[in-house]
């Protein structure tokens, strides 16, 4: 004796009504406009990043300039004394002499001057560089903030729709036991078939499909009326399941 309609396929509706939910809730999880922002965020703090190579890379630029600088003054220090020692010395020297000797330390204090101008504009330079990295530095770190803390919402959906999969699984895997196999290997198959939306079984009523509406023939309607309540009936157009009502 066939099963009563209501106790066999029809919790296969319940079963779509399910995936339906799994589907949604995949959907809720993959779209989160969060995930993009992310995406965003991650190439923001990249591009940051670069920006803190090229900075530090221009102080050390501008620290290296400045060690010759440096050098240079020390040596021309070393110069301006070694010749006002020998010109102090008690040597006698003439006129020419003095005048020359006048002369080039002029010259190497001039020099020295120059220098020494060009290494306050340097450190100029190098304060300026050293603000631009810090004000990079701490972009980066407000970028991660909110990184880490938009990762956390994500997480949190994520873990949530886990949980609901988690559950409607269970309650699919309690429907499916009560199911032949064939019926609901056929309904996974025609539901994953493209232009589908994932609808596999519909109800059959007054004769028509409830997915795409055909109008059964009225022999085949009969037919299918008198087929035990567990037999595979599809749509002949859709291919869809049918619950005969
Ligand atoms: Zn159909």
């Amino acid at each position: 004796m066939p099963l009563p309609i209501s106790s066999s396929l029809s919790s296969l509706l319940e079963i779509q009504e399910l995936d339906f939910a799994a589907t949604a809730a995949q959907k809720r999880s993959d779209s989160l406009p969060e995930r993009n922002l992310l995406i965003k965020l991650s190439a923001r703090i990249t591009r940051s990043r670069a920006e803190l190579a090229a900075a530090q890379a221009e102080q050390k630029q501008i620290e290296k300039e400045e060690e010759a600088l440096g050098a240079s003054v020390a040596e021309l220090n070393s110069a301006i004394e070694a010749a006002d020692v020998e010109r102090y010395s008690g040597k006698r020297i003439d006129r020419d002499e003095a005048s020359e000797h006048d002369t080039e330390q002029a010259k190497r204090r001039g020099e020295k001057a120059a220098i020494e101008e060009k290494e306050m504009e340097l450190l100029e330079s190098m304060e300026a560089a050293e603000d631009k990295a810090a004000k990079i530095d701490a972009e980066i770190k407000e970028i991660h903030a909110e990184g880490v803390s938009v990762q956390s919402g994500v997480r949190a959906v994520e873990a949530e729709v886990a949980a609901e999969l988690e559950e409607i699984a269970k309650k699919r895997m309690a429907l499916a036991t009560g199911l032949p196999g064939e019926i609901m290997a056929a309904y996974d198959r025609v539901r994953a078939q493209k232009g589908k939306a994932g609808r596999g079984v519909t109800s059959l009523s007054e004769g028509s499909c409830g997915a795409c509406s055909i109008k059964l023939p009225s022999l085949e309607f009969t037919r299918m009326r008198d087929e035990p309540a567990d037999a595979l009936i599809q749509c002949p157009q859709c291919r869809r399941l049918l619950i005969r009502e």
